[in-house]
């Protein structure tokens, strides 16, 4: 099968690597414009060639779009447009309902399936494409009664071809879920390094008392502003349902530090630990493969 990856950074570029690796794509091109990342991706050997974007849609049984989602909602019509009848496109960004709205009405709708695999690093570009990124990881197909049967099936594959689980989620239920459990985390980590950056003005103190907790919960503030501003902006209202939540706890656990409120602060840090337990959940069904409870396995 022709595999064509348009947007050859971490996510596109990982893809690339394992579908290869796997037998799933005999071939695979990409469709990158920066010069210097399509050099990039053909060193590294993420790709077995580049071309211009209508040559590589319309040789491709395959499209996966991996590029920021305003960039993907602006670029999925054309793609469609361009398609053989027969190929199926997929997108990979995360966010989905404004993604899918683009190519709602749009007469090769089947041929798309929305997805969303729940993997990745604070790194981008073909640099930091790694192999066996989504082994047992989760993939998300959104929408999936608006997709061909055998289209949704494709897709499918090429997730279990590198390891990864799908379950399937209405896009505004997935939406709602990224807002709360990636998106706030996002906003949480490029807020406290601001703050930081603020208040801290010396780099070098920083850096000598900084320990493994500051630099854990700092490290998503090195994701790319360009990758981030657009899933931001589309997801925009169940963000800032999330960071209001987030706000009223906030002030609230500041409030109880200057009240000198020892058994409030207990009680509240308390309550925050049981996230162990669901992370410990969490990490063991990435092993087992054992179902989530926030969507439908399938
Ligand atoms: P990345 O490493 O920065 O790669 C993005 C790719 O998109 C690059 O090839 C870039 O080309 C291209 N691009 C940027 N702006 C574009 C535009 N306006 N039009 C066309 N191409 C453009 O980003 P990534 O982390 O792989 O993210 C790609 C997608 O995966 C996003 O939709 C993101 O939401 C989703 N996703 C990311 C993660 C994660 O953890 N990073 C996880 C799951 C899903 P240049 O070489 O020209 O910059």
């Amino acid at each position: 099968m022709t595999v064509t990856v348009i947007g050859i950074g971490l996510i596109g570029g990982s893809l690339a690597l394992d579908l290869k690796a796997a037998g799933f794509a005999g071939s695979v091109i990409g469709v990158e414009s920066n010069p210097a990342h399509a050099g990039d991706a053909l060193r590294l050997g993420l790709v077995d060639e580049v071309c211009d974007f209508d040559k590589g849609i319309r040789n491709a049984d395959l499209v996966i779009v991996s590029v920021p989602v305003d960039a993907t909602a602006d670029l999925l019509p054309r793609i469609l447009d361009t398609i053989r009848h027969d190929a199926v496109v997929a997108d990979v960004g995360s966010t989905k309902k404004a993604v899918c709205d683009a190519v709602r009405r749009h007469s090769k709708r089947g041929r798309f399936v929305a997805t969303h695999p729940i993997a990745g690093t604070e790194h981008s570009g073909p640099g930091a494409a790694l192999r066996g990124l989504f082994k047992n990881k989760l993939c998300l197909l959104c929408d999936p009664e608006q997709s061909d049967a055998e289209a949704l099936e494709r897709v499918r594959a090429m997730y279990e071809a590198v390891g990864m689980r799908c379950m399937t989620m209405d896009a505004a239920d997935h939406d709602r879920h990224a807002a709360y459990v990636s998106h706030i985390s996002h906003v949480t980590s490029f807020v406290l390094a601001t703050t930081v950056l603020e208040m801290e003005k010396s780099a070098s103190t920083i850096f000598d008392l900084a320990g493994s907790g500051f630099e854990s919960t700092v490290r998503l503030a090195k994701s790319s502003p360009d990758m981030w501003t657009p899933i931001f902006l589309q997801n925009a209202a169940f963000v800032c349902e999330a960071l209001d939540a987030y706000i009223r706890n906030i002030t609230e656990f500041r409030n109880e530090i200057a009240r000198g409120g020892r058994d409030e602060l207990r009680s509240t840090m308390e309550s925050a630990n049981r996230i162990r337990r669901i992370l410990a959940g969490m990490n063991s069904q990435n092993h087992t493969g054992e179902p989530d409870t926030i969507g439908k396995e399938s």
